[in-house]
């Protein structure tokens, strides 16, 4: 019957019985990502119970939003779940981008220096920063920028992070997700070692971790090994799919404060933003994240397994652990990217019937192809795929709300690369 339907589908039994053979020995592993989402479903039951979370926080404030309960309720659960002083969880924050640039902006003032000690950041922060000339960067406003890359096998340059850190360092940025870089995704307990090193030598230095992506694959957030500030998108794992904007910054209470006063007004800071009615969806995407983050991480290793088992490099590979939500995979043409991003786009629910195409992007260096059949615009805790088209022509997964759809998702990327004759089964 199952079969049938995937016939149904466009998935002929030859891609489904390749696919097949790699989903048996998955099972370990699947049941430990299903023991991280118990754990983390706890831990954010728990930080809702404790705050009193009631039908009364789901209520809309406008206007100014003074006294918003459940914005300010909301905030507490983050905070609660991953184990902060402080958070802001705002729909204001439009992205992950906009959510680092204040935590950044926020916490930084001219004649500061910040230091990326893993490398090059994030393509949309290029910008921000200033690595990129771009209005209103960083750089503009007198902050400079110093970076320490990874050595070749991944580990921290110890003695050059050493070396770059000096009197003018305030903040450390410290990205745990690869993005759209080929380097390995850097594990909570990496983190730990970092920041420790870090503080070691400069201990008032700010440690800031963008989380993107990162939320829920382990069962501690980085904010739990020393971390002052962890920031990320709602329309990432955190908003566990549900959550139709927004974005946050949780941690020190400091930190915190300087950031809100970046993203309201000096004087302003937490006290307002009205939340017109969406903290409800907010508040049940949280709940739901851990178990959509599961299902995100078993599609990920499927993935890698499938098309490493055809040869192509897949970044992390099959076999390795997971802390973030992204899965590589890189086919060395233009093809084999449009190909897959076409088969993703056609299992989606929403759009399915699209064909999606390479176009500039604002904050991208080269042009992208991006497949997203989603609920949410631009979701990509929702299935996804993207790649720049640029060697090593590498496409990036991610997401699925659940399990089911995200392997349907890669079945019919095979299907496509099938059909556009790219791989031979
Ligand atoms: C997605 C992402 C960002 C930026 O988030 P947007 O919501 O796209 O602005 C920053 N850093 C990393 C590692 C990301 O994955």
């Amino acid at each position: 019957m199952l079969k049938k339907m995937y016939a149904s589908l466009g998935i002929s039994a030859q891609v489904l019985d390749f696919a097949g053979e790699i989903e048996k020995h998955l099972e370990e592993r699947f049941a430990a990502i299903d023991r991280t989402a118990e754990y983390n479903q706890l831990k954010v039951v728990r930080a809702m119970q404790e705050n009193r979370v009631s039908d009364i926080h789901f209520a809309a404030t406008t206007g100014y939003g003074y006294n918003d309960l459940g914005r300010e309720t909301l905030e507490k659960v983050y905070a609660d779940a991953f184990g902060c002083e402080s958070a802001l969880v705002r729909p204001q924050i439009i992205c992950g981008t906009h959510a680092l640039h204040i935590a950044l902006s926020g916490n930084l003032r001219p004649g500061d220096e910040l230091l990326s000690p893993v490398g090059k950041p994030y393509d949309t922060l290029e910008e921000v920063i200033g690595i990129r000339d771009s209005v209103g960067s960083l750089k503009e406003y007198g902050v400079s920028y110093r970076q320490v890359d990874l050595r070749p096998d991944g580990s921290f340059d110890y003695a050059g992070i050493s070396a770059a850190l000096n009197e003018r360092t305030r903040l450390v940025t410290i990205q745990r997700s690869k993005g759209y870089a080929t380097r390995p995704t850097l594990s909570v307990e990496r983190i730990g070692e970092l920041i420790s090193f870090i503080k070691s030598i400069r201990p008032d230095v700010i440690c800031m971790v963008d989380n993107c992506y990162g939320e829920f694959t382990e069962t501690r957030e980085p904010s739990q090994v020393g971390a002052d500030m962890i920031v990320g998108s709602l329309i990432k794992n955190p908003g566990g799919g549900l959550a139709a904007t927004g974005g946050y910054i949780a941690g020190r209470e400091d930190c915190i404060e300087r950031a809100a006063c970046r993203l309201t007004a000096p004087g302003l800071g937490r006290e307002l933003g009205a939340t017109l009615g969406i903290t409800q969806s907010m508040f049940q995407g949280f709940f739901l994240a851990p178990v959509v983050t599961a299902g995100a991480l078993k599609g990920a290793i499927y993935a890698a397994n499938i098309y490493e088992r055809l040869g192509f490099p897949v970044f992390p590979a099959g076999d390795t652990p997971r802390h973030d939500i992204i899965q590589a995979i890189t086919f060395g043409t233009p093809q084999g990217v449009i190909s897959f991003c076409k088969g993703i786009q056609a299992a989606a629910p929403v759009d399915s019937f699209v064909t999606p195409e390479p176009w500039d992007m604002p904050g991208y260096d080269s042009q992208v192809i991006m497949a997203a059949g989603a609920f949410v615009q631009g979701s990509s805790i929702e299935l996804s795929a993207d790649g720049p088209i640029k060697p090593p022509y590498a496409v990036y997964f991610q997401g699925g709300l659940t399990w089911y759809h995200a392997k349907l998702g890669i079945l019919q990327s095979l299907q496509q690369l099938a059909d556009d004759g790219v791989v031979k089964l």
